[in-house]
């Protein structure tokens, strides 16, 4: 294929040139366990430790012993929900959003067969999750409320401070997902106050196979993982350390770009919509009332199967999303669609946009020459599909 114009940006993103340059030497030359006694191991321990100040710094942690090192954000996800509700046995139940990503959307199986209640709390007409809703699930049993920072699919922003008061004023634990808001809105701790918060590398041009778990410095939480010592006794398995270093480097390149893409990402994300909406009859917008993140935009396009859309846009070098790509693979329609009360046809004709820091112009423009006829000859197959004249 001659060109790809990657738009999925939330599936994945390209690691970035300064981050595979800094990682690069953990691999080939400084390979030491960091937890080795002798002095070759210095270097990557001293690397794993500067990489856990640039995490925090990109969060606003107060203090870098606050970040854990994982695998991913499903890890950081499950260690974060098992490990609170392990460290509090006395209480039963737990409350998470109806539009969490599967890596705690899906928890609340295992939760039910290991007797915990769970509580889904709805989002509102916007697409947000529902402060309101939220005060009226916790109850003196509420161990933990999980609320995501930004939705993968849709890219509504939730209202985390507001959320986390609610819980703590109750007295349950607020752990957020915010695998979808590090680098494309400002996420702070502090200001919010969440316990925990789980974010995940390869959503930020770092490598995949590398996530962080912020914990509150006095939060109780068992760890996940039964083996060593690594990660103060709060992780056991020996670190990725170029996934690590990876993962600092980019979380302050994150910081740095996150004008940009207030900016130039957010102004691309709404030509990209605007002229869809445009030029494509009966295509909406999903989640348009509510606040988004700069670089998602996910759009219905009436009477196309979402996936019929996206082997086309395949066909033509574009790679989009027809829903969490994490879920692809099943043919239902998006829970997170369902739960913002978008019927079945029209979450099954929907399609996610997800633009990055090396989004271009001409790749927008590209995009918005190549589907309106594609979704013309779509409809034309389509026996749901009425032209003004039949
Ligand atoms: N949470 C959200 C909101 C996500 O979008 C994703 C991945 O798409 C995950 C968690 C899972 O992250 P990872 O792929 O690092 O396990």
């Amino acid at each position: 294929m001659d060109r790809i114009i990657y738009m999925d940006n939330n599936a994945t993103t390209r690691v970035a040139d300064e981050v595979c340059d800094v990682m690069c030497p953990f691999l080939r030359e400084v390979y030491a366990n960091p937890s080795s006694m002798y002095a070759f191991a210095l270097e990557p321990h001293r690397a794993l430790e500067h990489a856990r100040t640039q995490v925090a710094a990109g969060i606003n942690a107060a203090r870098p012993d606050e970040i854990v090192f994982t695998s991913c954000g499903t890890e950081s996800d499950n260690a974060a929900i098992f490990g609170a509700l392990q460290a509090q046995p006395k209480k039963t139940h737990v409350v998470l959003s109806a539009v969490e990503h599967p890596a705690v959307y899906n928890m609340k199986d295992t939760l039910a067969r290991n007797g915990y209640k769970v509580t889904l709390v709805p989002v509102d007409a916007t697409g947000a999750i529902c402060p309101d809703a939220l005060a009226e699930c916790i109850t003196p049993e509420t161990a933990l409320v999980s609320c995501m920072w930004a939705n993968n699919e849709t890219g509504i922003i939730m209202p985390i401070a507001e959320l986390c008061a609610i819980a703590h004023e109750k007295g349950a634990l607020f752990h957020t997902d915010a695998v979808q808001a590090v680098g494309k809105v400002p996420v702070d701790v502090q200001a919010t106050g969440v316990d925990m918060l789980s974010l995940s590398g390869h959503k930020i041009h770092a490598p995949k196979g590398v996530g962080a778990l912020y914990i509150r410095r006095g939060t109780r939480i068992r760890p996940f993982f039964v083996g060593g010592h690594q990660e103060h006794g709060r992780r056991a398995g020996t670190e990725n350390v170029s996934g690590i270093v990876g993962l600092g480097a980019a979380c302050e390149t994150a910081v740095r770009f996150l004008s940009d893409e207030d900016t130039r990402v957010r102004a691309l994300r709404d030509r990209l919509e605007k002229e869809l909406i445009e030029r494509i009859p009966r295509s909406h917008i999903n989640g348009a009332q509510a606040q988004r993140t700069p670089n998602t935009t996910n759009i219905t396009f009436e009477c196309v199967e979402g996936e019929a859309i996206l082997l086309s846009l395949s066909d033509a070098g574009i790679c989009v999303s027809s829903g969490s790509a994490c879920s692809s693979g099943s043919l239902e329609p998006s829970h997170v669609l369902r739960a913002m009360n978008i019927p079945h046809e029209l979450a099954h004709s929907a399609i996610r946009f997800s633009l990055s820091r090396y989004t271009t112009e001409e790749d927008v423009a590209y995009v918005i020459d190549t589907i309106p006829p594609i979704i013309a000859r779509l409809r034309a197959m389509s026996p749901f599909w009425e032209t003004p004249s039949s």
